[in-house]
C-alpha cells in the first residue's frame, strides 16, 4: 500500500491555528508579539525566506521588521545592530538570515543574539538546553519534523530512528529531540560506513543531508515513517529531496514531499518559537527599577 502522504502545508495551517488564542492573550495582556529577520548582503534565496517569514508574521498578527545591511558591511556594525535589536522591548524574536557574506563570523554574530529572542534556536545556551532537555528555544526545522510526526499520530518512544546528517542546527538537534523523547537514535553522516544498512533498520528515518536522491528504496524499511528535509535544486531547476520519493512512497508507512513536506514547517514554527518566546519574556519576573 502506498505511503500517507504527510502535508506540511496543512500541517503548518493547523500550527498557525493554534497560534491565534495564543496571540490574542498576550495582545490582552498588552503584549504585541515581534520579530526581527537581519539579512546581510543579497543572497536571492535569503530575500525570499525572509519575505515569506515576515509574511506569515502578518497573516497571523505578529508584528515583524526586515532589517538589510549591506554584503561588506563590518562585524562591528552587524553586532551594533543585533544588540539594538536585542534592548528593543517591542521585539521578542529575532533571526539573522543565513548564509552570511564571507568574512562574516556566523557563530559569533549569532552567539550575539539574546537566548530569550533566539527564537532560530542557534545560540549555544539553547542548544545547551537540548543537550539537557531543558526548557529552551528549539531549532525551527527540528521544531517542525517533531510536528509532523505528532501530527501524523507517529510513536516516538521506543523506536529505532536514523537520522541522515549531523548538523547542529538540523540533523544533530532532529537526533537530541528524538533522544528526548525516548527514541533510540542512530546518527549517520558523511563518514558512515553502510549507509543503506542502517537506514534499513530504522522505523522513523530522517534524511537531512542535503544529497538529491541519497535515500533509494532499499534504505527504507516497509512501513516507516520518512521524513525528508533535504532541499536540493535540480538541473532543471526543480526542488528536490534527499529521498527517492517515487519509489520510497511504495515503501514507506509515511512519507512527506518537497516541497511542500518540512519547509512550510520551519517557518511556521519560527512564528511558534515567537509566540513562545513572547509568552516567556511577558511571564519572567520584572527586577525592581535601580535607584
Ligand atoms: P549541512 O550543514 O551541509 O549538513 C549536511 C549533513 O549531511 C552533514 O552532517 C554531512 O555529513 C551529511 N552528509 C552529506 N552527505 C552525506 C552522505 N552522502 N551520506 C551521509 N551523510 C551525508 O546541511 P544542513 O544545514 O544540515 O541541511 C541539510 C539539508 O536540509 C540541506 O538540503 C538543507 O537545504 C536542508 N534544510 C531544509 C530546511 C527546511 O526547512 N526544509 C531547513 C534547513 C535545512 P558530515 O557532517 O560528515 O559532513
Amino acid at each position: 500500500m502506498p505511503a500517507r502522504i504527510l502535508d506540511g502545508v496543512a500541517i503548518a495551517r493547523h500550527i498557525y491555528a493554534s497560534l491565534v488564542p495564543r496571540i490574542a492573550a498576550l495582545k490582552l495582556r498588552g503584549v504585541h508579539p515581534g520579530l526581527a529577520a537581519l539579512q546581510i548582503g543579497d543572497n536571492a534565496a535569503s530575500r525570499i525566506y525572509v519575505r515569506n517569514k515576515v509574511r506569515a508574521c502578518t497573516e497571523v498578527g505578529i508584528y515583524s521588521e526586515a532589517h538589510h545591511l549591506d554584503a561588506d558591511c563590518s562585524e562591528a556594525a552587524v553586532l551594533k545592530t543585533l544588540e539594538k535589536l536585542n534592548r528593543n522591548p517591542q521585539l521578542h524574536g529575532v533571526i539573522v538570515q543565513l548564509p552570511l557574506p564571507p568574512g562574516l563570523n556566523a557563530q559569533r554574530l549569532l552567539q550575539t543574539v539574546d537566548m530569550d529572542k533566539d527564537v532560530d534556536g542557534f545560540n549555544w545556551a539553547n542548544l545547551g538546553a537540548l543537550v539537557d532537555a531543558r526548557k529552551g528555544l528549539v531549532p525551527c526545522t527540528p521544531l517542525g519534523v517533531m510536528a509532523i510526526l505528532d501530527d501524523a499520530g507517529i510513536a516516538i518512544e521506543g523506536r529505532h530512528a536514523v537520522v541522515i546528517g549531523r548538523s547542529p542546527s538540523v540533523g544533530k538537534s532532529i537526533a537530541l529531540l528524538l533522544i528526548n523523547r525516548g527514541a533510540t537514535v542512530t546518527v549517520c553522516h558523511s563518514k558512515t560506513r553502510d549507509l543503506v544498512n542502517h537506514a534499513a533498520r530504522a522505523d522513523i528515518l530522517i534524511a537531512a543531508a542535503g544529497r538529491a536522491g541519497l535515500v533509494t528504496v532499499d534504505m527504507v524499511k516497509p512501513g516507516a515513517a520518512v521524513i525528508d528535509v533535504g532541499i536540493n535544486r535540480l538541473a532543471d531547476g526543480k526542488l528536490a529531496g534527499d529521498v527517492a520519493f517515487a519509489a520510497a512512497s511504495e515503501q514507506a508507512g509515511w512519507i512527506t514531499p518537497v516541497p511542500g513536506g518540512v519547509g512550510p514547517m520551519t517557518v511556521a514554527m519560527l512564528i511558534a518559537n515567537t509566540v513562545t518566546a513572547a509568552e516567556r519574556i511577558a511571564d519572567a519576573p520584572k527586577l525592581p527599577a535601580a535607584v
